[in-house]
């Protein structure tokens, strides 16, 4: 077996270097060339800062051309004991295998990412595919960076994807229908610029800020497959980006030694390059996008049951650790006790200066607040999504109130436990009186992120009323059959992706009850505002 899979590495790294692609990747090295010696002095460079630079007929990003994608038994690593069978529960989950060397220079605010992919996808809709996207968020206008990829290596033939949505989305048209329940093979070299600063104003969400690389998606992400069609939304601005679903990761990052690396996952292996670099490899489990971070960052633990919150925080903000980990760990365990257990023994906290308040990724949340007053309200949200989003999936651009009002009310949660029932409840008059001042609190908040006037109303409406409409389902149910709810939801989706049809559908199934009245009124067409 293995063998035969060196062979297959061998075809694809012959066939990346044959004519076409030597072109392209030497125009593509000289328009990096002239972005590089723009952005960085060269006081700042590092012996292995100036490949790309140098038109090579091969790809400079395959120094170890093996991506192994065969093996599972290392994903086991990214588990909790307890949880090692849920990698054989679910059905055909795409794979990742990523290779990416990282030259960054935190001076000159630039950054380069160059890697391979290898991608395993399984048809499991009904009908043929024609087609196979890959989206490229770093251009979206969220991610302060530019990406290219392709060709693409597909089950052994090379295919130039097509350009959609400005840069966003590479269409593969297949030579061979994908018929349901086959499985493709696709390798594909991938380059990634990024600037700073992020913060202040957009983009906020990929980038450089205060000397720290925030890198999520930075790599081609098979978009959802919803009713046949691919899911390529452009992100509207202040909403989440991505949706995808469950998939198991292997990533191999390089990097210079010089900074600490955060990633999604768990680190199974660390290797010395003797240039100054280092190579880390981590297995993250079933999680649906890989993020990391490199920076000057001081490293903090604090365990939370059997998972190890690890605080990545630069030397400035050292003072918020004890806070961060302490709210984080207390988040990790009224999650786990309310809604259902944290499968994976890792989550890392990142100082991110200026990411939004913060924002989450699997195994991996940034939190944009440190050094500042206001570090327990991200931080408990962020780690909130973990369960809203992270574990159990839903559509971040169609129905954001999914995970942010349950990310928002599961603060309210944290502040009861914590704090007492008096926090909470001054915590819930708030949003009340907020939304109430709105010029039209009577609007459902069952709406894409698109279709709120401005992102004041959004946040509002989604957030803050999102975060009343589940108190108003906890009175409607009662304690007891809440929480058996908040449970169940968990049991049914946790991998998985769930409708706003879904959610109400297993909250009337606990409650044995005619729902649509409450739904319509805060969800699906809105009414009058009392406040919950
Ligand atoms: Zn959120």
């Amino acid at each position: 077996m293995r063998t035969k899979r060196l062979a297959v590495f061998a075809l694809i790294f012959l066939s990346s270097c044959n004519g076409n692609i030597a072109t392209i990747n030497i125009k593509r090295a000289t328009a990096t060339a002239t972005a590089v010696s723009k952005l960085a002095p060269t006081a700042t460079s590092r012996p292995w800062a100036t490949p790309t630079i140098t038109p090579s007929p091969c790809p400079t990003f395959m120094p170890t051309p093996i991506i192994s994608i065969d093996d599972l038994s290392s994903q086991n690593y990214a588990m909790l004991p307890d949880f090692i069978n849920d990698l054989t529960s679910i059905e055909s989950p795409t794979r990742y295998a990523i290779s990416v060397r990282v030259e960054f220079d935190a001076l000159a605010q630039s950054a380069l990412l160059e890697g391979i992919e290898r991608i395993r996808y399984t048809n499991l809709s009904a009908s043929a595919l024609t087609d196979l996207v890959l989206m490229l968020w770093p251009n979206d206008p969220q991610y302060m960076a530019q990406m290219k990829a392709g060709p693409a290596l597909v089950d052994g033939e090379i295919i130039y994807p097509e350009e959609e949505l400005d840069g966003l989305a590479l269409r593969l048209k297949l030579s061979r229908p994908l018929v349901p329940g086959a499985t493709i093979d696709i390798s594909i070299p991938f380059r990634v610029e990024a600037f700073g600063p992020i913060g202040e104003q957009s983009p906020r969400r990929f980038g450089i800020t205060e000397g720290v690389l925030i890198a999520p998606t930075f790599y081609p992400l098979v978009p959802r497959l919803v009713d046949g069609e691919w899911q390529i939304q452009v992100a509207p601005e202040g909403g989440d980006a991505t949706n995808s679903d469950i998939a198991y990761y292997q990533v191999k990052i390089r990097f210079s030694e010089e900074y600490l690396l955060a990633a999604s996952g768990l680190e199974v292996d660390r290797q010395s390059n003797q240039d100054g670099t280092e190579t880390a490899t981590f297995v993250t489990g079933p999680m649906r996008d890989f993020a990391f971070a490199l920076g000057p960052f001081e490293v903090f633990t604090q365990e939370a049951g059997d998972v190890l919150l690890r605080a990545w925080v630069l030397p400035e903000h050292i003072d918020s650790s004890a806070r961060l980990l302490n709210a984080a760990s207390n988040q990790m365990n009224i999650m786990s006790d309310l809604v259902g257990p944290y499968p994976y023994p890792e989550l890392d906290l990142v100082d991110a200066p200026g990411a939004f308040g913060g924002i989450e990724y699997p195994g991996l949340v940034f939190i944009g607040t440190l050094g500042g007053l206001n570090v327990i309200e991200p931080t408990v949200h962020e780690v909130a999504h973990q369960w809203f989003y992270g574990l159990i999936g839903s559509d971040q651009l169609s129905n954001p109130w999914m995970d942010e009002a349950a990310a928002v009310y599961s603060e309210i949660l944290y502040y009861e436990n914590i704090n007492g029932q008096g926090k909470a409840t001054g915590m819930l008059s708030n949003l009340r009186s907020w939304v109430m001042d709105l010029p039209d609190p009577s609007m459902p908040i069952g709406r894409s992120v698109s279709e709120y006037d401005s992102a004041n109303d959004y946040v509002m409406l989604v957030y803050f009323k999102g975060a009343l409409f589940f108190d108003a389902l906890r009175l409607e149910l009662g304690d007891e059959t809440f929480f058996k709810f908040l449970n169940m939801y968990y049991d049914h989706y946790r991998y998985g992706f769930a409708t706003a049809a879904d959610f109400q559908a297993i909250a009337e199934n606990v409650c044995d009850c005619d729902l649509d009245p409450l739904f319509d009124l805060w969800v699906n067409k809105g009414g009058e505002f009392y406040g919950g």
